[in-house]
């Protein structure tokens, strides 16, 4: 089965063909960094105006690439939310103007399905799985009972990690997109400011950043206020344990309280070294299988919505014509038919 794949929910204009959702033919990228970089940060409009520049070029070298014709292909992929709307739009248009041509099945997919399913690129998941999301719009616990199952245990009741990470980035003097500068920082420093942990109620998975973001900003404009230099090592390494912490220890719970036999990390924010490592040790320690794409297909990319269309495909759940974009989609709405999971 190839999956043809579209995405453009923000400001990298992707397209992939997935072979059985599993194998990744090819994966374009298109990123539009160095664009918004100006701007320090997204800016809709941009964004959309690059996705229209880019998105045919893509798919006609995509197919090219892989040595397919279009009919061998069995379905068009795309992401229809959440995302920029006006970006959205883009891919959608692009995949069901394809789909209609071809007469090929159209697969509306849930951008965070396909950052989760991103580690089915890798090996098969096993269930029941709890997946840890942190990417620049979304930090969630998602537990799930089976394969195309979601329900989200918790989220951020504001910024999300990687848009904290920015945020205290460009605090700190580091261009956009901030977070892997951060991370490099908190990772070369020796010494960590003491930072608080946002811990929320009892038993709680949701998450909470803007007070830590607010304790960062608050230190960098006391520092400037006094003339001292600002710690910028010792501030971004006591953010980073701070974030860390809680995001590792919440997963952790998650898992043993449902009793899953994986973890799932996903997301831009995986991308992050420390991370990575701390979340590495505890489940060695605890004896937790746990599964890390490759950076490639952390941050967004099309391939990992071919993977997450594939198990709408095997199901014969495809979408009509009319899918719009989604701003808001909701992932537990995205879920396959109970009924239907093998
Ligand atoms: P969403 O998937 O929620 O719609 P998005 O697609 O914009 O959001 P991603 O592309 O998954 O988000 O991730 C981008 C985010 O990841 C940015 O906020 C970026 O700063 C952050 N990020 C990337 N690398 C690192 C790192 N090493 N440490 C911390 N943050 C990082
Ligand atoms: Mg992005
Ligand atoms: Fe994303």
């Amino acid at each position: 089965v190839h999956i043809l794949a579209v995405e453009t929910s923000c400001d990298e204009t992707s397209v992939a063909i997935v072979k059985n959702g599993r194998e990744v033919l090819v994966n374009l990228v298109a990123s539009q960094i160095e664009t918004h970089k100006a701007f320090g940060g997204v800016v809709p409009e941009v964004a959309s105006r690059q996705h229209v520049e880019c998105i045919t070029l893509l798919l006609e070298q995509a197919i090219a690439e892989s040595g397919l014709q279009p009919d061998d292909l069995d379905a068009i992929a795309v992401t229809e939310g959440p995302g920029l709307v006006g970006a959205l739009l883009v891919g959608i248009m692009a995949a069901k103007a394809f789909a209609f041509a071809l007469d090929k099945p159209l697969i509306g997919t849930h951008h965070i399905a396909g950052h989760i399913y991103a580690n089915r690129l890798i090996e098969d998941v096993q269930y029941p799985a709890i997946a840890l999301v942190v990417s620049g719009g979304h930090t969630e616990i998602v537990r799930m009972e089976s394969e195309g199952r979601f329900e989200v245990m918790g989220q951020t009741r504001d910024d999300a990690v990687g848009e904290a990470y920015d945020k205290v980035a460009r605090a700190l003097g580091f261009p956009y997109p901030g977070g892997p500068h951060v991370d490099k920082a908190a990772q070369a420093s020796e010494s960590a400011v003491p930072l608080p942990r946002v811990w929320l109620e009892e038993g709680s998975y949701d998450f909470s950043l803007s007070g830590l973001k607010s304790a960062v900003l608050n230190l960098v404009n006391q520092s400037r206020m006094k003339g001292e230099e600002v710690d910028k090592g010792g501030i971004a390494r006591g953010f980073q344990e701070s974030v860390v912490e809680v995001l590792v220890a919440k997963a952790i719970r998650a898992v043993h309280e449902f009793g899953a036999k994986q973890l799932l990390l996903c997301g831009g924010v995986a991308a992050n070294g420390g991370l990575r490592s701390a979340l590495t040790a505890r489940c060695a320690a605890e004896s937790i299988p746990l599964l890390i794409p490759p950076m490639k297909y952390c941050t967004d990319n099309a391939a990992m919505i071919g993977a997450a269309a594939y198990i709408k495909w095997i199901r014969g759940e495809v979408s009509d014509l009319y899918i719009k974009g989604e701003p808001g989609m909701s992932l537990e709405g995205w879920s396959v038919e109970a009924a239907a999971a093998p």
